[in-house]
């Protein structure tokens, strides 16, 4: 952690860094300034378009247009709009994104501001309203030509002088100390244009930071320096227990998972709330380790919300508080209305009825972790139909969800576990036929429905890939094919975000 007057003098050095790099970006050529990019935006529940528009300081005729809309009302939940940006970054302030641990009185130093300054600049309530991941405002908008810093370190234009890369820390020495890269590992599946997406950079930035040749070559696990990301990087505000907090992601979804996690510099013991449940939080490394996996269940309403902690110390039972604001989004799955003849089907008591009793099982917690790292996907076969998918029946509001991810197998197929656990049920049920479910352990289970027949037994232990049954296409369903659900603390959640990340 840097002494706060040692960051008061590093951002001035930056600020100097920025202003001599304004200049010589307008000598080199004005590439940066002026170019129309886009971004993209995800419509969220609650979003109409005069409103998107205003978050990104445009009209909504120039949304529409950008997206070819006629009609204004026929925007849909989890639609991708395009999104110009006419400004340019020197015109947009300075922003700054939240992290865990962070207040509003630690970032205004950081910055050299007041925590006062910054409560008018973003018109907040009060110091305690900021979220993680919010973008708060630290510089407001230049008014004239490049007196402002730039929201984001500037790109790297000039070809004659390639990004040098000085250390592991991945520090830009043109920059000098106050100025480092943000370092991404890529992930499985990303391509760069959704790394560029995400961190709101074009793809040719990142190569060029990177020294990339052919950008389409990236490896999983590969590290890779976002330029423009803001720093300093804070001093955070926690007690004095804490040695460190994290939350992955930094926006939380409907129907996703998330991870929180703290170290503590000595034994302890953590309780807490979240969405109005209790948190199960798995202790390790001596009482020092603290994980907790979040599952936001699907249909939660977007909004800020709270995440309280208290932290207890083994050896004195003194009491540390900690909490955060916590963002939660609209998932962004698609819609799809469907029309059935035989009403027997829309009973939507006997689905509640099954699912209040696979929560109750699901919502069991076994100390023991038998998962590990991510799971496996259940059965060789296409997937034909993804969780989440909001379903309107016969007219009705979209008020059903897809609960898990459908694999189109022949009958007979194998289905296999996705990690290895103890078989709690192997039954019959109404809706989903023959079904096992399988407890992996630190609250994770995952459901395997349609079975044409079940091979295990509860009280089984199984271990990862071992043979659970065959695909059928029992219980409710239309033609052959396994649906495989993942529960977390009794939350049906996302099943393919256990097979694309690494938990906790
Ligand atoms: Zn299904």
């Amino acid at each position: 952690m840097m002494p706060i007057s040692s960051q008061k003098c590093g951002f001035k050095r930056w600020l100097l860094a920025c202003c001599i790099l304004t200049l010589a970006s307008l000598t080199a050529g004005a590439q940066s300034a002026g170019d129309a990019t886009f971004t993209v935006h995800v419509v969220q529940r609650g979003d109409n378009l005069y409103r998107i528009a205003l978050q990104y300081n445009l009209f909504a005729e120039q949304v529409a247009e950008a997206n070819g809309i006629t009609d204004e009302n026929a925007i849909v939940v989890g639609q991708r709009l395009i999104i110009p940006l006419i400004t340019t970054d020197a015109h947009r302030g300075l922003t700054h994104s939240v992290a865990a641990g962070e207040t509003l009185a630690s970032i205004a130093a950081a910055y050299s501001r007041t925590a006062e300054e910054l409560l008018a600049l973003n018109s907040l309530a009060a110091p305690e309203a900021i979220y993680i991941g919010q973008e708060l405002l630290i510089v407001p908008p230049a008014a004239g030509e490049a007196s402002a810093p730039p929201a984001t370190a500037p790109p790297l234009t000039s070809a004659e002088e390639p990004l040098a890369v000085a250390d592991a820390r991945h520090s830009f020495s043109r920059f000098g100390e106050a100025v480092e890269g943000f370092v991404h590992t890529v992930q499985v599946g990303e391509t760069m244009f959704e790394i560029g997406l995400r961190y709101n950079q074009t793809v040719d930035a990142i190569a060029r930071a990177n020294n990339l040749l052919d950008p389409s070559l990236l490896s999983i696990g590969q590290p890779l320096i976002i330029p423009g990301i803001q720093l300093p990087r804070l001093a955070q505000d926690l007690p004095a227990i804490v040695h460190s907090f994290t939350i992955d992601p930094l926006v939380f979804s409907e129907g996703r998972s998330g991870r929180i996690s703290l170290r503590t510099r000595e034994s302890a013991a953590i309780h807490g709330q979240f969405l109005e449940r209790d948190l199960k939080v798995i202790t390790s490394d001596d009482g020092k380790q603290h994980h907790i996996l979040v599952g936001v269940p699907m249909f939660t309403d977007m909004a800020v919300y709270s995440l309280q902690l208290r932290i207890e110390s083994a050896s004195t039972g003194e009491e540390f508080p900690l909490s955060a604001n916590l963002q939660v989004i609209a998932g962004g799955y698609w819609r799809q209305s469907i029309t059935i003849n035989n009403s027997d089907l829309l009973e939507q008591s006997v689905e509640e009825a099954e699912k209040s009793l696979l929560a109750g099982l699901a919502g069991t917690f076994t100390p023991e972790r038998w998962w590990q790292r991510s799971l496996s996907l259940p059965a060789a076969a296409a997937i034909n139909a993804l969780f989440g998918t909001l379903r309107s029946y016969n007219g009705s509001p979209f008020n059903r969800y897809h609960s898990g991810v459908d694999f189109a197998g022949a009958p007979g197929t194998s289905v296999m576990a996705a990690a290895a656990g103890r078989v709690v049920l192997a039954d019959r049920l109404h809706i989903r036929g023959n079904t096992v479910l399988i407890d992996h352990g630190w609250g994770l289970f995952t459901l395997y429905a349609h079975l044409s027949e079940a091979l295990v037994i509860p009280g089984e232990q199984v271990a990862s890939g071992q043979l659970i049954g065959t695909i059928g296409s029992t219980g409710r369903s239309t033609g052959p094919h396994l649906h495989w659900e993942v529960w977390l603390h009794g939350v049906d959640v996302d099943p393919m975000q256990w097979v694309q990340e690494v938990f906790p």
